[in-house]
Formats: structure tokens, sequence, C-alpha cells
């Protein structure tokens, strides 16, 4: 039974924001209401909580949010939260505004602020994972990863437009310093001919001697789709010119996608996913649970301790690895 101990959630967005955030706000809002809790906004994470920027948040004033990208409530990083006495001030902060219980919404930076505080003040927290990367652990989808792809594969079929136009071949860069989770679905996806992931040391040879094969079969334009944070080590122009000397037969052009990967309209996937865990989070805390993270295994809401959250890792699946290399034949 839920226990009636918490009568006021606050809730921020911290780290980078991602799609589906607003969504998440949303429906921390409107669980708190359904209960009969009060929920406050806190701006620009952790920085807002130190300031004490608070927002009274009523069912009615997330209204039209559901569809939006970013972040209502801003999203900031704070370096004062990573000291002792910033994070005394926060919690003076919540305190002094009545609020008992906190949701996190952000990346793994963000999740060891939120247990970090929770040892500190014995605060009752939940994390909601949000970045478009997916490099979480204890989920199957982070918020805006579903976006993000979908964005993705969007631009490669324009870009694979131009390709097939003009025989040639493109270096398309997508998000993802340690996790080449976005490149690798997108490039399914979008049926990228070579996809360079940082967890998978490729090698410069077998990327020329697959550009090479590919030509050989009858290819005419081909798209390689390059996680940022790749494991061969050099950045896509560097790549380009390393490919150009080897097979001057390639005209290549590159195309970083950047930071239209972050924004846009979060897909219903991505609106669905955030619907339920702000339920979640909100109900979990009532139960008396503190210091999980919400998030998604197998189509079931789940609950993952915090700090193993941070410390797992969101390992690629080695069978996508095998259907983007048979799909390329
Ligand atoms: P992204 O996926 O976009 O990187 P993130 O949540 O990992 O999102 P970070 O910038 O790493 O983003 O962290 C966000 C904020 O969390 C930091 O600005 C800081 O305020 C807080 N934070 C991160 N690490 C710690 C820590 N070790 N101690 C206290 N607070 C921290």
């Amino acid at each position: 039974m839920m226990s009636k101990t918490i009568k006021k959630v606050g809730v921020l967005t911290s780290g980078g924001d991602s799609p589906g955030m607003n969504a998440a706000i949303r429906s921390v809002v409107r669980t708190c209401a359904y209960h009969n809790i009060e929920c406050a906004g806190i701006y620009r994470g952790y920085q807002g909580m130190i300031e004490g920027d608070f927002i009274p948040m009523g069912p009615r004033t997330v209204h039209n949010i559901i569809n939006k990208g970013g972040t209502i409530l801003k999203s900031a990083r704070s370096k004062e939260f990573m000291t002792v006495e910033g994070r005394k001030k926060a919690h003076d902060q919540l305190v002094n505004a009545g609020i008992d219980a906190l949701v996190v919404i952000g990346g793994d930076g963000s999740f060891t602020g939120a247990e970090i505080f929770n040892k500190e003040f014995n605060f009752p927290v939940m994390g909601i994972p949000g970045t478009i990367d997916n490099d979480i652990f204890g989920t199957s989808h982070t918020l805006g990863y579903d976006t993000a792809l979908n964005t993705v594969v969007e631009c490669i079929d324009k870009i694979r437009d131009t390709a097939s136009s003009h025989n040639r071949l493109f270096f398309v860069e997508v998000m993802g310093r340690d996790a080449g989770h976005i490149a690798l679905n997108a490039g399914i996806g979008g049926g990228a001919e070579e996809v360079l992931i940082p967890e998978e040391e490729l090698g410069l040879e077998r990327l020329l001697e697959s550009l090479k094969k590919s030509k050989a079969a009858g290819k005419s334009s081909s798209i390689v789709v390059i996680a940022e944070g790749d494991k061969i080590g050099k950045n896509v122009f560097e790549l380009k010119d390393y490919v150009e000397a080897n097979l001057p037969e390639y005209e290549i052009r590159v195309s970083v996608l950047g930071h239209m990967q972050r924004g846009g309209a979060p897909s219903c996937f991505d609106r669905v996913l955030a619907s339920r865990l702000g339920v979640k989070a909100v109900e979990s805390l009532l139960e008396g649970k503190s210091n999980f993270m919400v998030g998604m295994l197998s189509d079931k809401v789940t609950l993952t301790p915090l700090l193993q959250a941070i410390k797992g890792e969101s390992v690629i699946d080695r069978e996508l690895l095998r259907v983007s290399e048979i799909m390329s034949v």
C-alpha cells in the first residue's frame, strides 16, 4: 500500500537534453496530482536546486508539452553540485520548500549526483534515463533514443538521394561518444554500407577492404555511418582523407549531423516510454522505494539500483553487428 509520508515531489532535468524529457515531466506532475500530492518543478537541474529556482506544477501546467523536444524546466551542468557545500545548499532549499522526494531525469552523471545526494542526506531519489545515446545499463531504451534514431534515418534517406545521384561515398557522423547504439541501429535502418562504432576495433584496413568489395559488387554509391567516438580514433574528416588517399576513385563527402539529433518532437515510442517511467518513478517513491533508476526491459517497467545503472555497461548487441554485415553483402 502506498505510504503517505511523501507530500511533495521535486522534478528536474539535468545533463544533455533529449526528446521525451517533457513527456516525462508531464507524467511525473500528473502522477503526483493523481495521488493527491504536490509537485514542484526545479529549473536548470542541480544548479536551480542550489538556487531554489522552483515552480509549483499542477496537471494543467504541463499541457501541450508531450509533443515538444527539449525540456521546459531547462537543463544545466552544475559544478557547484559536485561539492559538499553545494549539495548542502541544495538540500536546505528542498527542505525549505517542503520537497521531500526527487525525480532526476538525466544521464549517468546526473544519476551519480542523485546517488551521492541520497547517501549524504538520506533523501529519496528516483532516476529516469534521458539521453539520446542509449548508453545506460538497466534499460533497453533511454528517453530520446528512439526519436534520435528516427531523425538520423530520415537524414540518411535524404543523403542517399544525393549519394546515388552523384555516385558518391558519404561519411555520416552521428552522436555516440562512448556508445554505438545510434550508429549501429540507424546504420541498419538507413541501409548503410559500413558502421563504425566505439565498441568495435574495425580497423582502417577492413574499412578499405569493405569499400573495395562494395565497388566490385557493383555499388556505385555508399553510406558509411560513423559514431563520433569510433575506435579508429580519427575524426570523420581525417578518415575521409585517409580513404581518399588509398582509394582515389572515391569522392567522399562528409556530413556531421550534430545537434539536430537531439531535437524535434519525440516519437510515439518515447512519449509512451516517458509516461510509463514517470508513473513508476512517482509510485515507487510513494511506496517508500528510493535510489533506483526506472527503466524498461523486455517491455516491462523495471527498477535498477542507481549505483548499478551508473556502474553497469550498456553493451552492443552482437547480433546487430552481424545483421549489419550481412546486409551490406
Ligand atoms: P549526458 O548523458 O548528457 O552526459 P549526464 O547526466 O551524464 O547527461 P553530466 O554533465 O555528466 O550529464 O552530469 C550532469 C550533472 O550532474 C553535473 O553537471 C553535476 O551537477 C551532476 N554530477 C555529475 N557527476 C557528479 C558527481 N560525481 N557528484 C555530484 N554531482 C555530479
